[in-house]
């Protein structure tokens, strides 16, 4: 493909993007695709001759659009958001067509920098301590592709510096066989696969090194259990090495005292590494009346959160900071000849690809940057107060409505709420009730929502989750998914 080629044909898919853009409000937001309807559709085989680029293009909207589910669309209320922007799909374009690979500040020093300075603003946006910047000795931010691989990098971590710490103690032989790891019983499932990648746990349900702390009605942590399981590890002669709080559990945004769950953790023998999962609700610290979810980060030897999913940058951006990059740089450093270089054997730069798992790091920086130059923190400010308040406005919708029940308390956008169980009705019936109206909202195609059950009074109580942030999403499209939420329900059944 010749520069001009690609010139012509990147006008056309710019403007196909930016049309998606317009009518994707319109469009069924759950896709309607079968299982296998695309597979059919494609030919078995590869192409043995070049195609033209008309039928790839036509290809889009016949193949690909009926199989898509439409995160960009105002109507998109499921899961949490994937967030996108103009300006982080013209840096992504961007990244791809600079196509350096930043593994080694040497290999790019303009991406390891950009990134270096742009996790600084981030982190003082939402005010952390300096001593996660990377102006100070032991400090910094970083850009995981997910929260997930952050997680995971936290644990390598955490489990050098207590082999570290614990290398000169006598019974180092069988350290590692006894190290322990908590977090909450509503922590996010990439918890529990980070202990499964890093060997501490062989399945999900294994439980040997894993303990899962309890909840309180709220949801979040409770920090006495916490304590009392760490203190009943120490004396059966186990390591407590791991602790992940979370800010905004997935299923419900319950809230983990982090200024109750830090001093714990920095009061302990053992010091276990604390991992903050801010992963959607840490795009809210931005504005300083949210920042107290954040109470106690101090605490933390990294913090991690998603501006992918409620800060306008598209997929995949998660921000990582930490505390104690040196411990992050033993697990997970490993050179081979082919990567010296003078720079970093002066110990004059920063090498992301120590902070992460792959070597190879695309320049995911200029989304970033391009993002918050392009709105100011002031604007990004404005998009996630007029989220929180529309989030109050459905609330307000459910809870006028005596049909309904708000089951969880808000602590963001996300909205927890169920039809009450009627008269009579056992919980079985009552959780296939409103089961069966989540799956009328959805096929309907207007809005589309997504379920979790949490025990309440101890049974399992299936609930609808609003989950308020996609980009485009303001009041008109809530109060048109309250609608479609109210029309859907079956009085007959
Ligand atoms: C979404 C979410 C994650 C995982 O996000 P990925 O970036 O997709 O790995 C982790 N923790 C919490 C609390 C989340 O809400």
């Amino acid at each position: 493909m010749s520069p001009d080629e690609f010139r012509r044909l990147g006008h056309e898919l710019i403007d196909y993007i930016a049309d998606y853009h317009t009518r994707v409000e319109s469009l069924p937001v759950r896709s309607r695709a079968r299982p296998g309807d695309l597979l059919g559709a494609l030919p078995a085989h590869a192409p043995e001759r070049a195609e033209g680029w008309d039928s790839i293009l036509a290809d889009i909207d016949r193949l690909i659009v009926p199989g898509l589910t439409h995160w960009q669309s105002p109507n998109f209320h499921a899961y949490f958001p994937a967030n996108g922007s103009f300006p982080a799909i013209l840096g992504d374009l961007l990244s791809t067509g600079l196509g350096v690979n930043g593994m080694l500040w040497a290999t790019s020093p303009a991406a390891t920098e950009l990134e270096t300075r742009v996790l600084d603003w981030l982190g003082e946006m939402i005010d952390l301590p300096a001593s996660f910047l990377s102006t100070s000795p032991n400090g910094g931010g970083v850009i995981q592709g997910t929260a997930s691989e952050g997680v995971l990098v936290a644990l390598a971590a955490a489990r050098a510096r207590a082999m570290k710490v614990h290398a000169r103690s006598a019974a180092t032989t069988d350290l590692a066989s006894r190290l322990t790891l908590y977090t909450s019983a509503q922590a996010h499932s990439s918890v529990v696969k980070a202990a499964m990648i890093a060997g501490l746990a062989a399945h999900p349900e294994d439980r040997r090194r894993v303990r899962l702390i309890g909840t309180g009605p709220d949801f979040a942590m409770n920090p006495g259990s916490l304590g009392a399981a760490m203190a009943g590890d120490v004396d059966a002669g186990l390591v407590p090495f791991f602790v992940c709080a979370t800010v905004g559990t997935t299923s419900s945004t319950a809230i983990d005292p982090l200024d109750r769950i830090g001093p714990l953790c920095a009061a302990h023998d053992d010091r276990p590494w604390l991992h903050v999962d801010a992963a959607m609700a840490g795009a809210a610290c931005i504005c300083p009346e949210f920042r107290h979810m954040l109470r106690g980060v101090e605490h933390a030897d990294t913090v991690s959160f998603n501006p992918h999913k409620w800060m306008l940058t598209s997929f995949d951006c998660t921000a990582l900071w930490t505390r104690d990059r040196a411990s992050i740089i033993n697990a997970l450093s490993v050179t081979p000849e082919y990567l010296r270089n003078a720079a970093s054997s002066a110990g004059e730069v920063v090498d992301y690809r120590d902070w992460q798992v792959p070597l190879g790091r695309r320049f995911r920086a200029l989304k970033l940057w391009f993002v918050i130059r392009h709105y100011g923190v002031e604007g990004l400010r404005a998009h996630i107060r007029e989220h929180m308040r529309i989030a109050g406005v459905f609330e307000g919708l459910v809870r006028g409505d005596p049909r309904f029940e708000v089951v969880t308390p808000r602590t963001i956008t996300l909205v927890c709420f169920r039809l009450r169980a009627r008269e009579g009705e056992g919980q079985e019936e009552s959780n296939k009730r409103n089961a069966a109206l989540l799956e009328s909202i959805n096929a309907s195609g207007k809005a589309m929502l997504s379920h979790t059950v949490l025990p309440i009074d101890g049974r399992p109580t299936y609930m609808l989750r609003m989950a308020i942030g996609a980009s485009g999403t303001q009041e008109r499209h809530i109060q048109a998914a309250w609608r479609v939420i109210v029309s859907s329900i079956d009085e007959r059944a």
